[in-house]
């Protein structure tokens, strides 16, 4: 048997689209390709985000899909909040999110919920903790860095950005028909960007965050030494630099780290500090979306470098996770995958693993992640991970959540990549998808935006789902 059948019954197949695509293709022209290509019962609708993965159309410089408007919004997209902000609902917040400038008066909400119901589709509210720093309100939330200079993040230990996360999901499930929401944060701590230890190019150890009034204050509440998580934290940026330029400590690069980690315990404490903020908004999220509609499902987007990251991975426990939500949307982007992984080899390889030669780093690494069969490091942008990394990780998210919520996968459907990196086929896509239903997947999420997919990819993940469901009857 592929899937349980009662999984079929209540599987959650869904695309991730902005409003723009709406707008340019029409509502009941959309909805018919991700019922009749994607098989999809559920819209996973961008309503609040500043950023373009997934908000507007093709990423500047890409080449656009097969479908939708292929001028670029390069100049219009703005971002905000895509259904209208009621204002009664923020006023604990100096933060004051308007509606999106970008489309007009289009409330995405109100266009689509109908439309959606009357196909018996779910709608489910993709959040993105992604902003411009001109937002009112958002220059007095900013996080501090390292330095002490601002950040263009929002501190989640700042309670201005705690209850407008609190307000928007208020606003969100009690002023429209929705069936969910799911929240997007993929920000790590200090220590991770400290190391640069994601898939993220640039390696900054100065700019790590955070250390503004209201972290300390939390720091201090914990207990734990600022001035020595500061004097830790700058010794890591030296390290990190010196290493950088290849300027080996006598006792080997591993070792001065683990060294620093030893000597100052308060480097760790401030990387747990952070999460500690993160998960608090999980929690305030699920609780306040409950107590807005009882009904409503509530999930998490798990960002791809819990899948190639040991560091992070043992940050983010899915036992753990799964009591505060109804469903985790598990990344395992795999075409994307391979590109972002060799990132990831290179930047450890760069700093505390520069010892090891990247090829052995990598296969040690691949065993840690239980990865098997993927291309050598210098092919791994071309190939792309495989499906079986999809099987691999599903089924880890699957044990992980013990039955206490369900785990969608997120397939990757075109997410741009660079030229000579793989580029999503029908094949893959088919391949992933079947491999995520074989693992025990409760749902497929296509990712990361309709405005970014090929139709051709689209009909090969619903094939996918349609041969898995009629095996089952
Ligand atoms: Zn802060």
């Amino acid at each position: 048997m592929i899937i349980e059948k009662e999984n079929v019954e209540t599987m959650m197949a869904g695309v991730q689209v902005g409003a723009v695509s709406f707008a340019d293709e029409g509502v009941e022209k959309v909805l018919d390709i991700f019922q009749q290509k994607a098989a999809a019962n559920t819209v996973f609708i961008t309503t609040f985000t500043h950023g373009r993965g997934l908000a507007g159309r093709q990423m500047p410089g890409v080449k656009f899909p097969d479908h939708g408007s292929m001028e670029s919004d390069e100049k219009t997209f703005y971002g905000g909040n895509y259904a209208t902000p009621h204002p009664e609902y923020y006023a604990n917040t100096v933060i004051k999110v308007p509606h999106a400038p970008d489309l007009g008066k289009l409330d995405i909400l109100e266009s689509i919920t109908g439309p959606a119901k009357s196909r018996n589709m779910k709608v489910i509210c993709c959040l993105e903790d992604q902003w411009h720093t001109d937002v009112p309100g958002v220059s007095e939330c900013l996080e501090v860095d390292l330095m002490g200079r601002k950040s263009n993040t929002l501190c989640l230990f700042n309670p201005n950005v705690r209850e407008f996360w609190k307000a928007l999901v208020t606003d969100t499930v009690r002023s429209y028909d929705v069936d969910g929401i799911m929240l997007f944060n993929e920000r790590n701590g200090p220590l991770l960007n400290a190391l640069g230890a994601s898939h993220f190019q640039a390696i900054e150890p100065g700019r790590v965050t955070c250390f503004c009034e209201f972290h300390i204050a939390e720091a201090k509440r914990l207990g734990i030494d600022v001035s020595r998580a500061k004097e830790g934290y700058n010794k890591l940026a030296a390290f990190i630099r010196a290493s950088l330029k290849g300027q080996r400590p006598s006792d080997g690069y591993y070792v001065e780290f683990e060294r620093l980690l030893l000597e100052y315990p308060e480097i760790v404490a401030w990387d747990r500090l952070f999460d500690k903020g993160k998960h608090e908004v999980l929690n305030d999220v699920y609780a306040t979306a409950k107590s807005g509609r009882k009904d409503i499902q509530v999930g998490f987007h798990i960002e791809h470098v819990n899948s190639f990251n040991p560091f992070f991975r043992a940050t983010r426990d899915y036992a753990e996770l799964a009591v505060k939500a109804d469903f985790l949307k598990i990344v395992v982007y795999n075409n994307c995958g391979g590109e972002r992984y060799a990132n990831f080899i290179r930047n450890i390889g760069s700093t505390l693993f520069r010892d090891v030669p990247l090829e052995e780093l990598m296969r040690m690494n691949n065993h840690l992640l239980n990865y098997s069969g993927e291309a050598a490091l210098d092919q791994l942008a071309t190939s792309g991970l495989s499906s079986g990394y999809v099987f691999n990780e599903m089924q880890r998210a699957k044990e992980g959540v013990k039955g206490k919520c369900r785990v969608v996968a997120g397939i990757d459907v075109n997410i741009p990549t660079a030229e000579g990196s793989r580029k999503a086929s029908p094949e893959d896509t088919y391949a992933a998808t079947l491999a995520a239903l074989k693992a025990g997947s409760d749902g497929i999420v296509l990712s990361r935006k309709y405005s970014e997919m090929m139709l051709g990819n689209i009909d090969a993940a619903g094939r996918a789902l349609r041969e898995a469901a009629k095996k089952n009857k």
